[in-house]
């Protein structure tokens, strides 16, 4: 066996630095690797001092990529170093073997990444059946977890930025989403929508030469305040919704220049009620109630509710 171990080592860690085999055992359905680690010193993670210092050591069982259809299991001795630096909050600290572990990981950094491979193509449910078939299975939590813990990329300041809110709890708590005009890619979500927290943002990023936004005020002072020299316009979601909205209401306040005439076109009646004094066609009360109740929605919604109450109150 002693002539296997280092082909071994350079089977199983031949990416890693300061790892030794010192035996393998096979079951039906595992292989134990019992290692060790090597360095003669470790940087302390708090102060980043680099001690020699041996304070103890103990056994890390991470889970690594399977083989041959058989789990595996590193059994990995590392060691606790003692930090000798004055100001340092640590006294002690276990090593990390870079590539293979990091603090409190259960799984090696290989099949870690794999897993996250995994969660970024399938998510998290058809993810987790994978990761089944491949003989490390997961709950899909577990992969959501790993994808979420991933650090946000990063992103080249947008020259087009575009301004939104965006609704968590059902609509009760708002915040601003800031979107890549010429990517179309989300870039960040800040908590709430004040202005001072937009301005902020902005203040961070002077090379952004347009913002495209909606009327709210919080935004219009935001921008003004964070991005001075950026031109401000009104994206063209807002601008049909509210020309929608002002057409609407105009139609409304005109309603009664409208008269029937002598040809009506028929209309459905099983809505209609009776209209003795009405200028209007029974079937247009329809529509008109329709519309009223258009409007009591779209009240209720602005002012906060969410859906489905709102659905119940108007049924
Ligand atoms: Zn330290």
């Amino acid at each position: 066996m002693s002539e296997v171990l280092p082909q071994l080592d350079e089977l199983l860690f031949s990416s890693v630095e300061g790892v030794l085999v010192e035996s393998v055992e096979v079951t039906d359905t595992v292989v134990r690797v019992e290692a060790r680690t090597t360095a003669r010193r470790a940087a302390c993670p708090e102060c980043g001092y680099w001690s020699g210092r041996i304070h103890g050591s103990y056994l890390r069982f991470p889970r690594d990529l399977p083989t041959a259809g058989k789990l595996v299991v590193v059994s990995l001795r590392v060691r606790r170093f003692v930090c000798a630096e004055d100001s340092c909050t640590r006294k002690t600290f276990a090593e990390q073997v870079p590539g293979l572990t990091r603090r409190f990981g259960r799984r090696t950094e290989r099949l870690r990444s794999t897993l996250v491979s995994v969660g970024l193509a399938l998510a998290g449910r058809a993810g987790a059946l994978m990761t089944d078939a491949f003989k490390i299975p997961v709950s899909r939590n577990t992969l959501l977890r790993l994808i979420a813990s991933l650090p946000d990329p990063v992103t080249a300041t947008p020259r087009v930025v575009g301004v939104d809110e965006y609704a968590q709890r059902k609509g009760r708590i708002y915040g601003t989403v800031l979107v890549d005009v010429e990517t179309r890619r989300p870039i960040d979500l800040l908590p709430d929508r004040e202005a001072g927290t937009l301005a902020a943002w902005l203040a961070e990023r002077s090379d952004i030469e347009i913002i495209c936004r909606d009327r709210a005020p919080f935004f219009a002072e935001g921008a003004t305040r964070g991005a001075p020299q950026a031109l401000q316009v009104a994206d063209r979601w807002h601008l049909w919704h509210n020309l929608g909205e002002a057409a609407e209401k105009c139609v409304y306040r005109h309603r009664g220049c409208l008269r029937p005439t002598s040809a009506q076109p028929e209309e459905p009646q099983e809505e209609a009620e009776p209209t003795a004094s009405s200028p209007w066609p029974t079937g247009h009360r329809f529509a008109e109630r329709t519309r009223a109740k258009h409007a009591t929605i779209h009240a209720l919604l602005g002012a906060g509710h969410s859906k489905r109450p709102v659905a119940g109150s108007s049924a």
